[in-house]
């Protein structure tokens, strides 16, 4: 038989359709991820319109491009040699749908950006006691290679100082670290530039130097070598990812330690919710404080100029380019997270209820919104003012229609009650030309059950609504007159 291409699956004429050969072809379609086959059945993906949202991802992606402020780090010859031009960015969600563009398949080194995930490592293997025994939790409000420490030791793990007290305390070596690092990654790519890590130890006279200090002050844990310490620290940041690989990692933050790509556990939840509390407050060097606030997501950025940012039970977020700001971070990268958090409610506190000026990219539940439209009906029939001011509160949308298009406002009409109807147009302003599906409008119910009471209020309201729709007309181009247009 004669095999045809079809999206690239060979499929076998006279091979019968069965659900279990749908299933297998879908399997290879997704490239083997049962996670991602899985959600496609049951239709739960975080963020369902995929295409419109990674569109708008583009259209940041562009824009930030033409920022071209920065300076590549040139402290050694391996990250001097990037282009300044070179920018990338991929995305993976905690279903697995994935997105990037850009330089997203070149490998750069972590740098800095692996000291959440030696962090991580270090707390799922050792628990949170025992870590922060020799390392603190505070920003340090000083720059990331300063030497200096608080009373007990290291500031926190995202600076140099805790970086290196955190590697004394990992007890794998590099190899079974970098298959840690590569889990985190769905075993896609995790390299390791040995040129970095040679030249590191050259230049790394400062970290060197902290290193001696901490020896002095009794930073390390009984039996630790600083210098096996410093060299195993210089090795995690020549560690290799691309901008795919990477979001992967963040993803698998973003997921609560279970990696979106290959359904595997890999860091504890406890691990992760301290390394995301800790990236939050000390991820970004000097512009922690302000990332926190303008931002508001946990991300760490090295001197590569990556930058990994997790949007917890979301996405994870990779992106790249070697220009660096003042303080080290990636001048594209800071302007990317700023713009992704001015066009979507992703910042920590925004509010996902009332907040309108923000899209929300995230699946609305189904099943809420079926028991919210009964409940709204069911408050409008029972007569209950204060159920529907609770539901309004929710900035629930007043004017939904059940199956038979009808409106609470119809159903209020219906049942005479008039405190429901004063209620809903008085204060939520709802539509009283919404008809039914026998074409009837509240006012039309209200009149067929003789509620005289409710026809005068409603008629009243129908017409300071045309009203309202005049007036804005002769002021011309109001922006309120799409909203009245709506309603008329
Ligand atoms: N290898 C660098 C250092 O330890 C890391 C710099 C960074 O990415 O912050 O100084």
């Amino acid at each position: 038989t004669v095999p045809h291409r079809w999206a690239g699956v060979y499929v076998r004429r006279g091979q019968f359709l069965t659900v279990q050969n749908v299933f297998i072809f879908l399997f290879r379609c997704v490239g083997g991820n049962i996670v991602l086959l899985i959600q496609a059945f049951r239709k739960k993906f975080i963020i369902p319109e995929f295409d419109e949202f990674t569109q708008k991802i583009d259209e940041i992606y562009n824009t930030v491009q033409n920022q071209n402020d920065g300076k590549v780090a040139d402290y050694i010859p391996q990250l001097a040699k990037f282009s300044p031009e070179l920018w990338g960015v991929s995305l993976c969600t905690v279903d697995g749908q994935r997105h990037s563009v850009g330089d997203t398949k070149q490998p750069f080194c972590l740098q800095s950006c692996v000291k959440p995930l030696q962090y991580a490592i270090a707390i799922h293997e050792a628990g949170t006691e025992a870590v922060h025994r020799y390392v603190g939790k505070e920003p340090s409000g000083l720059k990331f290679n300063m030497l200096s420490l608080d009373d007990e030791g290291p500031h926190n793990p995202m600076v140099n100082a805790g970086a290196i007290v955190i590697s004394s305390l990992i007890k794998v070596n590099s190899w079974s670290l970098v298959c840690f690092v590569k889990k985190m990654a769905g075993h896609e790519y995790v390299g390791f530039s040995n040129a970095t890590f040679q030249s590191e130890k050259e230049t790394g006279d400062r970290n060197f130097a902290l290193g001696y200090y901490m020896k002095e002050k009794k930073c390390f844990p009984p039996g630790a070598d600083m210098i096996d310490s410093l060299d195993f620290y210089f090795q995690l940041c020549s560690i290799e990812v691309t901008c795919r690989s990477g979001s992967i990692m963040a993803a698998t933050l973003a997921n609560g330690g279970i990696c979106p790509i290959t359904g595997e556990r890999v860091l504890s939840a406890e691990a992760v919710r301290n390394t995301l509390s800790l990236m939050h407050s000390c991820g970004m060097y000097d512009f922690s404080g302000q990332m926190a606030f303008h931002v508001g997501l946990p991300a760490k950025s090295g001197v590569s100029g990556a930058i990994l940012l997790v949007i917890p039970n979301v996405m994870g977020v990779m992106c790249w380019s070697p220009p660096l700001d003042r303080v080290g971070n990636s001048v594209r990268g800071i302007h990317f997270c700023q713009e992704l958090v001015s066009l979507f409610n992703f910042h920590n506190y925004d509010n996902l209820r009332h907040f309108v000026k923000k899209q929300d990219p995230r699946r609305q539940d189904g099943g809420d919104w079926n028991n919210s439209v009964s409940n709204l009906m069911f408050a409008a029939y029972t007569g209950d003012v204060s159920a529907l001011r609770r539901i309004a509160m929710s900035s629930m949308d007043m004017d939904l229609k059940d199956y038979d298009s009808r409106t609470a406002l119809h159903i209020a009409a219906a049942e005479g009650h008039i405190d429901v109807v004063r209620f809903l147009t008085d204060t939520c302003k709802v539509n009283p030309f919404i008809e039914d599906r026998w074409g009837n409008l509240p006012v039309d119910d209200a009149m067929q059950f003789e509620h005289e009471e409710v026809v005068k209020v409603l008629k009243d309201y129908q017409q300071s609504c045309r009203q309202q729709k005049t007036q804005l007309t002769e002021a011309a181009h109001s922006p309120k007159l799409d909203a009245i247009d709506g309603m008329l």
